[in-house]
């Protein structure tokens, strides 16, 4: 993207589909699914059930797996019954998700339940299609206990995949003979799933097939990739913002890859694993640091007084580490931003700040003559560590930059 007259590279949050979301997609490509509607309360999940028909299954809608475990997936046969389930999942709080939305469809008879995935398989530089016959479960279960029943094949990325290798899949998978078909249609739909609306994972478990012998997707799990979404302006929406942390939506909006820690030490630094690295680093010197922030290669002024706002914004944060390497990011750049950002937020909290790299002297020379209060030169990491450990603590360190 061209800002400031220089290219730099920007990296956008990945987005997980609900599973409505991901079966509207499934639907798209010729994916067999259960009519449905999406409601947040218990009056419309009723004329919901009523529309689609009884019986209707009432089901959470949480970016997170395990839903029927938790009692966040019901089967209701009348209206009685819809209206407790429904009342019940609503505010239900699944593993630290709390369930806004219920998806209404009508039940559907099962007689199996497969499993089927694809996904790009980084290490082999192709698209991995997986099914297995045991479906309904947790697949990293079946994996590890009896990786012989989940099937793994690659796929040609240029020839895609056909429907003669998705029948092969079927069948060494151990898909009912009569279903072969089925079976292959719907892993030729979940791979156009994949690749055409760029997912870095599309998912049933369980696809199943009913009495009558249907091949169907009960359930989705699908995530798309946040660098491709400009290519789908459709998909953008879909985003589940209501129940994203406030902080993360945020950062996403600002392009800037950030995840809400529990802990009190801000943390910012360019280059994921020089942040991840800065993580370990301050847990070492027994620190606990309160975000993940990077702010990416080639950050500038403006995108480094967002981050700071972004980790202030957290009034868990008692003090703040600023490790920059430089690279394509430059020094003194860096330093313009923290400068401009403290005149403008002023904070209250100490700053320990390491630029290394690029521009690293005219950064800290910037610093320097800016005097500014609460901000503290570290030349190591190591270093850097100890100082906000202390701080965050409440105790001093030597002279403010
Ligand atoms: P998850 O637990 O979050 O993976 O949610 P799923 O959508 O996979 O549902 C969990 C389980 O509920 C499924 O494996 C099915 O056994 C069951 N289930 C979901 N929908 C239906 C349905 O329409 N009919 C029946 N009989 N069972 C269902
Ligand atoms: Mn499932």
């Amino acid at each position: 993207m061209e800002r400031g007259g220089r290219f730099t590279l920007e990296w956008r949050a990945g987005m997980d589909l609900l599973e409505y979301q991901g079966k509207q997609l499934f639907a798209r490509h010729g994916l067999k699914v259960s009519q449905g509607r999406a409601v947040t309360s218990v009056e419309d999940a009723i004329v919901a059930a009523d529309e689609v028909g009884y019986p209707v299954v009432i089901k959470a809608q949480v970016l997170i797996g395990g839903r029927g475990k938790a009692g966040g997936v019901k089967l209701a046969s009348n209206e009685s019954e819809a209206r407790e389930h429904a009342a019940n999942i609503l505010g239900m709080d699944i593993a630290g998700h709390v369930v806004r939305t219920l998806w209404i469809e009508h039940a559907s008879d099962i007689a199996s339940e497969y499993y089927a995935s694809v996904l790009l398989d980084r290490s082999a530089k192709r698209p991995l299609v997986m099914f297995s016959t045991e479906g309904g479960v947790d697949i990293e279960e079946v994996a590890e206990k009896t990786p012989e029943k989940l099937i793994r094949q690659h796929v040609d990325a240029l020839d895609g995949l056909s429907h003669a290798q998705a029948a092969q899949i079927a069948t060494v998978g151990g898909a009912d003979e009569d279903v072969v078909e089925g079976v292959a249609d719907a892993l030729v739909a979940l791979y156009e799933v994949w690749l055409q609306e760029d997912a870095t994972l599309a998912e049933i478990n369980p696809l199943i097939v009913t009495p009558e012998r249907e091949v169907k997707a009960l359930d989705s799990k699908v995530s798309l990739d946040g660098n491709a979404l400009y290519r789908h302006p459709e998909n953008q929406e879909l985003s589940d913002r209501e129940n994203e942390d406030p902080l993360e939506r945020r950062a996403k909006d600002e392009g800037v890859q950030f995840v809400k820690l529990d802990g009190d030490i801000g943390i910012l630094g360019n280059g994921a694993g020089l942040v991840m690295s800065t993580l370990d680093v301050v847990a070492q010197a027994g620190g606990s640091p309160a975000n993940f922030l990077d702010a990416g290669g080639g950050s500038n002024a403006e995108t480094i007084k967002q981050a700071v706002d972004l980790i202030l914004a957290n009034d868990a944060v008692k003090a703040v580490l600023v490790n920059i390497f430089g690279g394509i990011t430059r020094g003194d750049e860096v330093a313009s931003g923290l400068i401009a950002a403290f005149e403008e937020i002023k904070p209250s909290v100490p700053f320990v700040v390491r630029i290394d790299g690029t521009n690293d002297v005219e950064g800290r020379r910037l610093l320097q003559e800016a005097s500014l209060p609460n901000v503290h030169a570290a030349s190591t990491m190591t270093e850097a560590a100890e100082m906000v450990v202390a701080l965050a603590a409440g105790q001093g360190v030597g002279a403010a930059a």
